[in-house]
């Protein structure tokens, strides 16, 4: 199959070669067609998976007609956060190069003034985080009464940010004649009563993500002391005798402990950035672009910070904190072993943390390795005693978390991950983590020390050493 069949116009099929693009993903042949017909669609599909060009081809094949108004944007995509607005807008400059079209991006963190100017210059396509959005509503900058074409995007995670009540008030603000595309990654009731509002005799298109993604994944444990600084003391040695790396993701739980990893890492001399939502735009953007160019060989994020983002071609994921959720847990590790590349995700595993481990091995359906020692004796959880949904508030927070709370929508919804709605990327057959292929297994760890290592970087390899300018 290639894109010439589905029905996309000269201009944009153009675009495509010139993006090198030969054949189109699964949901991207499903859902284009349907699209330009005009349908609702319902997509279930992950990132990864190109949802976002099955999108953003169609739009711009349809906006080549008509003309767009003064503040009354002709079509609206509302995405969970800043970062996967910004590169929803990439992708339209990227293949919407030979299309004059006017794209605006509406998120919290940057000036209010020049989106309003914006507006008023007419906008073909409005990229936006829900509160922002709602901001300029409700100051009468904007009219959303001429959407034809309303995408949600990553609904689940606008249910795990508090946007509902945000979605559902924009919801009555645009047409009830607009064509609605609704794209999410897993189905829990809540969604799926959500998906039965906005959309109108949907075509259901599901996707599951490339098998390769999984199978390339070398996934291990390693154990290591209940202090933080024992924590951080393992990560480093991991970090150090990590093969083939390239760059690494590290995920926390947190983001207070983002931003302390952080500091740590730059003080032990690794060249680090973090992504937490605490941080401000123009903070993340360069983040993100050191993490991306090269400069950066170290990403800190949480998991909200970091979900959706297309980082190509990282070769190791750590998690600093085992995730609550299993769910979390496959997202995370699906950062590396991309497109048939190999990929390692390690996890360092407190005493405390067993039972989370338990929960990810009973949702991917088998016992991860360990790197090293197993812990000795499990000793008695305190899960409960942590704040259920701390570190997922931060994009959900006040206007610079490209949202706000209002109502029930302040409080993050309850958790839905269930074995049942995971993707296939981690189904049992898929990944080889039991008998992992190129994990150097460490040597039995001496006992650590309960402070931490002086430690000058002076043995690190030079790549991780370069200075990098990266604020907290
Ligand atoms: P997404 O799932 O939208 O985040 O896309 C994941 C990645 O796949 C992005 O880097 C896209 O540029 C890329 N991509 C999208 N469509 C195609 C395609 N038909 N062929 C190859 N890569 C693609």
């Amino acid at each position: 199959m290639s894109f010439s069949h589905l029905g996309l116009s000269d201009k944009v099929i153009a675009a495509i070669d010139t993006a090198g693009y030969k054949t189109p993903t699964p949901i991207q042949e499903q859902a284009i067609p349907h699209v330009l017909a005009r349908r609702d669609v319902l997509g279930i599909a992950q990132t990864g998976t190109g949802k976002t060009a099955a999108f953003v081809l169609p739009m711009l094949t349809m906006l080549e007609k008509g003309r767009a108004r003064a503040r009354m944007p002709r079509t609206l995509i509302l995405e969970p956060t800043r970062e996967l607005a910004a590169q929803v807008e990439e992708q339209f400059i990227k293949y919407g190069a030979n299309h004059k079209l006017n794209v605006a991006l509406i998120i919290g963190g940057v000036s209010f003034d020049n989106q309003d100017s914006k507006l008023t210059r007419g906008v073909d396509v409005l990229i936006a985080t829900p509160g922002r959005l709602l901001d300029h509503s409700e100051r009468g900058r904007l009219l959303l009464s001429g959407v034809e074409l309303l995408v949600i995007d990553e609904a689940d995670r606008m249910l795990d940010m508090g946007f509902i009540p945000d979605i559902e008030r924009i919801g009555k603000l645009v047409p009830f004649t607009r064509q609605t595309l609704f794209f999410t990654a897993t189905m829990p009731p809540e969604i799926q009563r959500i998906a039965d509002t906005f959309l109108h005799n949907p075509v259901r298109v599901e996707v599951s993500k490339p098998a390769t993604a999984a199978t390339t994944i070398t996934q291990l444990l390693v154990a290591t002391g209940r202090e933080s600084h024992e924590k951080r003391d393992t990560l480093r040695r991991m970090i150090r005798s990590a093969e083939d790396f390239k760059n690494a993701i590290i995920f926390c739980n947190r983001k207070r402990e983002v931003a302390l990893l952080h500091r740590s890492l730059l003080s032990h001399g690794f060249n680090a950035v973090a992504l937490h939502g605490d941080l401000d735009q123009s903070a993340r953007t360069a983040a993100l672009e050191a993490f991306r160019n090269g400069e950066a060989k170290l990403l800190i994020a949480s998991d909200v910070a970091a979900r959706g983002l297309d980082i190509p071609d990282v070769s190791h994921v750590f998690n600093f904190d085992v995730p609550h959720h299993p769910d979390d847990y496959i997202h995370r590790i699906g950062r590396t072993g991309r497109a048939g590349k190999t990929g390692i995700a390690i996890t360092i595993v407190a005493p405390i943390d067993q039972k989370s481990v338990g929960a990810i091995e009973k949702l991917t359906g088998m016992k991860i390795a360990w790197a090293g020692e197993p812990p000795r004796a499990e000793e008695p959880s305190h899960e409960g005693e942590r704040p259920r949904h701390e570190g997922r508030q931060e994009g959900g927070k006040g206007r610079h978390g490209g949202g706000r709370q209002r109502g029930r929508g302040g409080r993050p919804a309850p958790r839905h991950g269930s074995p049942q709605q995971t993707p296939p990327a981690a189904a049992p057959d898929q990944a080889r983590s039991a008998q992992p292929q190129t994990p150097r297994p460490q040597q039995p760890q001496p006992p650590r020390e309960r402070t931490e290592e002086p430690d000058d970087g002076s043995h690190l390899p030079a790549f991780l050493l370069r200075p990098v300018s990266a604020k907290a």
